[in-house]
């Protein structure tokens, strides 16, 4: 069913977690908010489906979420009261050797560092202070680039945070401390000698001191159903099946907050931009895919690691040295043969997820941007390499290339899940240099997707930032839900 042609006070195109986000806001602010998405089902990156077997739970974007609990907008709505139960693994993080040992980001700084043996002294150094400062200086962090609340506290965290990971890594010796920062660091999905990608891991790393590395009980889907439930309760309307190509189509707003990356957005809106903002979407970079791949198994994976066997999320990557080269020849346009993969086990701390006595993993591997080349081989060697008899408990497996995750989401342009490299160039001015990152040139339309600060990941930091930005432009109204 359509939408007919009754007049919002806004709208917002696209549920992904920032789409819900700029919708809460604005609904809460006392308007009227009609949430369009193309696709059958809510969610965006935060969607579960049984993709293998029947009755086998698997998380078809992300899965673990950090970013969601530290989120000071998820924290000031009443999720819970609509369903979501976070679950928190034993250890956060394990990254395994070729010597059958392993390095583990636990809850406890004490226990992780302790744990590094020569290494404890520069772990604490580097990540005390952020975890110190972090209640002072998260609400900076996912952030558009503004005048900080606390100066002090932020610069000491940018001047490790500007750094590249690999200069960071100096600061340990020991091959667990290194490949422990290299993995965490490489989430940031470029080379990581790059600038700024430091920030991730020590963003990464003093988040699971802080608040963990949680799932979402039943999966990440119950993030979005939890987003929606709330949204419904507060009078906001959810219209699906609704594939916006044009502004044209869309009843009348006074807002219209679009959940989609520049290239999708010069599609839909750029027949009413300046040249000026039209030429800045089209200069927006887009960085490194992924490949994809979920399994369903007879039974746990045979980690030779203990710590392996009892933490949520897997870095297979073995050294620093390692890590770094694969990333580097991935943003060369090439594909390793022992790529860094990400691995989450859910069914081991959610039995929701699988029947009783088998198991879910979730994996991907970085790859050039709209790459088509199969990694199903080189990620399960890289799970076998340090799980021996891992393929033998495969039931089944769905993989997807970066073709086929943009078709599932048309916001991962050519499989890039964080709506656009988020280097230093790009950190703070996505998707361009504007006064506001929020506001498009034309009157009433605005950008609130992952492709705005902060960036990517589940936090709807985004959507809420610029959802405040079409509230003051639009409505005049000065809407804090965040302190
Ligand atoms: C494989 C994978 C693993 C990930 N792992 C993690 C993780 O573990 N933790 C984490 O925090 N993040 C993870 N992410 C990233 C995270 O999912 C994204 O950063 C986040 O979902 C971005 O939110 P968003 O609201 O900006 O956009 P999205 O979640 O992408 O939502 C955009 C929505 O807009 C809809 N849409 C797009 N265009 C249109 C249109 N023209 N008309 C109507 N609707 C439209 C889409 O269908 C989609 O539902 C992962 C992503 C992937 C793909």
């Amino acid at each position: 069913m359509k939408a007919n042609k009754t007049d919002y006070d806004a709208i917002v195109v696209g549920s992904g977690p920032n789409g819900f986000a700029a919708a809460i806001t604005i609904q809460k602010a006392g308007l009227s908010v009609l949430l369009v998405e193309g696709k059958e089902t809510i969610g965006g990156g935060t969607r579960s489906a049984e993709l293998t077997l029947p009755h086998f739970v698997h998380d078809v974007c992300s899965a673990i979420h950090p970013l969601a609990v530290c989120s000071p907008f998820f924290k000031a709505l009443p999720l819970e009261k609509h369903g979501l139960v976070f679950i928190e693994p034993a250890i956060a993080a394990a990254h395994p050797f070729d010597d059958g040992s392993a390095a583990a980001l636990y809850k406890s700084m004490d226990q992780t560092a302790q744990a590094l043996g020569d290494d404890e002294g520069s772990y604490r150094k580097l990540i005390g202070p952020v975890v110190k400062n972090w209640p002072r200086i998260i609400g900076d962090v996912l952030a558009p680039l503004h005048i900080p609340k606390h100066p002090l506290d932020m610069a000491s965290f940018g001047l490790k945070a500007l750094r590249s990971a690999q200069h960071m890594g100096k600061t340990f010796r020991s091959k667990k401390a290194r490949g422990l920062w290299g993995g965490m660091s490489a989430h940031a999905i470029q080379p990581l000698s790059n600038a700024a990608t430091a920030a991730t891991g020590l963003v990464l790393m003093s988040a699971a001191h802080v608040e963990g590395w949680p799932m979402a009980a039943r999966g990440s889907q119950s993030i979005a159903n939890a987003l929606a439930a709330y949204f419904v309760s507060i009078g906001g309307t959810i219209e699906t099946n609704f594939y916006v190509d044009s502004l044209r189509q869309l009843p009348s707003a006074g807002a219209i907050l679009f959940d989609v990356t520049p290239k999708q957005l010069l599609k839909i809106a750029g027949y009413k931009f300046s040249p000026i903002y039209k030429w800045q979407l089209k200069r927006f970079r887009y960085g490194m895919g992924v490949f994809k791949i979920d399994w369903g198994l007879d039974g746990p994976i045979p980690f030779t690691a203990s710590e392996c066997r009892q933490a949520g999320t897997i870095h297979l990557g073995n050294t620093f040295e390692e890590i770094a080269a694969t990333e580097q020849l991935t943003s060369e346009g090439k594909h390793p043969e022992k790529p860094f993969v990400l691995l989450v086990q859910q069914s081991l701390f959610d039995a929701s997820r699988a029947p009783a006595g088998k198991h879910t993993a979730w994996a991907y591997c970085h790859v050039p941007n709209g790459s088509t080349v199969d990694m199903t081989e080189q990620i399960e060697k890289q799970v076998e390499r340090f799980a021996p008899g891992f393929k033998d408990r495969i039931l089944g497996r769905h993989v997807m290339n970066t073709v086929q995750i943009e078709e599932y989401n048309p916001n991962y342009i050519g499989g890039d899940i964080v709506g656009g490299i988020m280097d230093i160039t790009q950190l703070f001015t996505r998707p361009g240099l504007r006064s506001s990152p929020y506001k498009t040139s034309a009157k009433g339309v605005y950008i609130c997707s992952s492709s705005t600060p902060p960036g990517g990941g589940v936090h709807g930091m985004c959507g809420y930032h610029a959802a405040k930005k079409a509230l003051k432009d639009v409505f005049n109204k000065d809407v804090v839900v965040v302190n």
